[in-house]
């Protein structure tokens, strides 16, 4: 008998288009193009997390509310431990607010602006709402109030991934006065600059604020996230999170570096002193438009595809971030990384920019 088995007949609808988020690694260059901490991880902090981890049982699961980890975020911020939830990164705590509020419904998305709100709300089945961003990339704010009406979620982001820019306190309030889902501020860059919407927490139950040990904190690549919001809404956040999502290493380096956060006061202090520098040095320089930003990286406009730009650094081992997104097709992002690192990308920017000019 023939095999009949077909899995994509199966598979759920909206799931056949979605495109796998999979990164290809390249060994070797000058890596500018996924915003992490460019410096080495401070000895210090990795010799206390090693001392921590000596009498840790990895025979036994993690704890699952990471008590004390959300104990001390509590404290450091200033709020409640009933008001916090961490993930395995703040990807995963996307992806239980889409499935919490998103499967079924409208979530209503600011763009352009981190591909993750879009793959997770595509993966939970719900319906995404694109209100585009204003040219100045600034959130039309009478607009998503307007498709929150019928919506479950609202996604903001600030300062917004790729572009830089931040909301302003007035925006953000504006949005939470008037919209009647949660309001989603994912805060991920808010070290570098830009405001803090923390202090609003207490007065809006639909605010939900999203932060990430992986940006300032050099954390990446242990995957820790946290979320701030009211209890109202955590208790059904709770009902859709992993029980073991943030594992025994994980909250252990997360605590160490909580505990020793000062120690990255200088390098957050130079990084965004760089990313002032680079933008300067670009602004005066012919051939692209460079962006203002509040976080650790600058998105930039040339003439040219940004496909081609991209390939031209890449050729010169510098690794940028490009997009695919149709909105952004001239547009490159690259994240501020160390002062020598910074220089070679300035070179070989204006190399491929002349290279290309010469071809037209
Ligand atoms: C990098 C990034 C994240 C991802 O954070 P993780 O905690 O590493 O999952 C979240 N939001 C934005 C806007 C980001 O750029």
């Amino acid at each position: 008998m023939e095999n009949r088995f077909d899995p994509g007949r199966l598979v759920r609808k909206g799931l056949q288009e979605l495109v796998p988020y999979q990164e290809i690694t390249y060994p070797g260059v000058i890596k500018l193009n996924a915003n992490e901490n460019p410096y080495d991880f401070p000895e210090e902090i990795r010799l206390a997390i090693n001392e921590m981890l000596g009498p840790q049982s990895f025979t036994r699961y993690p704890d699952a509310m990471a008590q004390q980890l959300v104990q001390e975020l509590a404290h450091c911020h200033g709020v409640s431990a009933e008001q916090i939830m961490v993930g395995n990164g703040s990807d995963e705590l996307i992806l239980d607010l889409m499935l919490t509020f998103g499967a079924g419904n409208r979530v209503v998305i600011a763009v352009p602006t981190f591909s993750m709100y879009g793959i997770h709300a595509r993966v939970a089945g719900a319906e995404i709402v694109e209100i585009p961003r204003q040219f100045d990339f600034e959130l039309d704010v009478p607009e998503i109030v307007r498709a929150s009406g019928d919506a479950a979620l609202v996604v903001l982001c600030s300062p917004n991934n790729p572009s830089g820019n931040s909301a302003t306190v007035e925006q953000v309030q504006s949005i939470l006065d008037n919209c009647p889902c949660p309001v989603v501020v994912d805060q991920a860059y808010v070290e570098f600059g830009g405001p803090d919407f923390l202090p609003l927490l207490d007065r809006y139950p639909n605010l939900v604020i999203l932060r990430t040990f992986s940006k300032a904190y050099g954390l990446a690549g242990l995957r820790v996230g946290y979320l701030f919001a009211q209890s109202q809404v955590l208790q059904y956040l709770f009902k859709v999170k992993q029980p073991f999502n943030l594992n025994t290493f994980s909250q252990v380096a997360a605590l160490t570096v909580l505990r020793h956060r000062d120690v990255f006061a200088p390098q957050v202090a130079e990084i965004t002193r760089q990313r002032d520098i680079l933008y300067n040095t670009m602004q005066q320089m012919p051939g692209f438009d460079v962006l203002p930003s509040d976080a650790n990286y600058l998105m930039f406009k040339t003439g040219y595809s940004a496909a081609d730009v991209f390939d031209g650094l890449l050729s010169r081992g510098v690794l940028v971030r490009n997009f695919g997104d149709p909105l952004l097709s001239q547009y490159l992002r690259v994240s501020v990384g160390q002062t020598e690192e910074n220089v070679i990308f300035l070179r070989s920017l204006q190399q491929v920019i002349a290279m290309l000019g010469e071809k037209d």
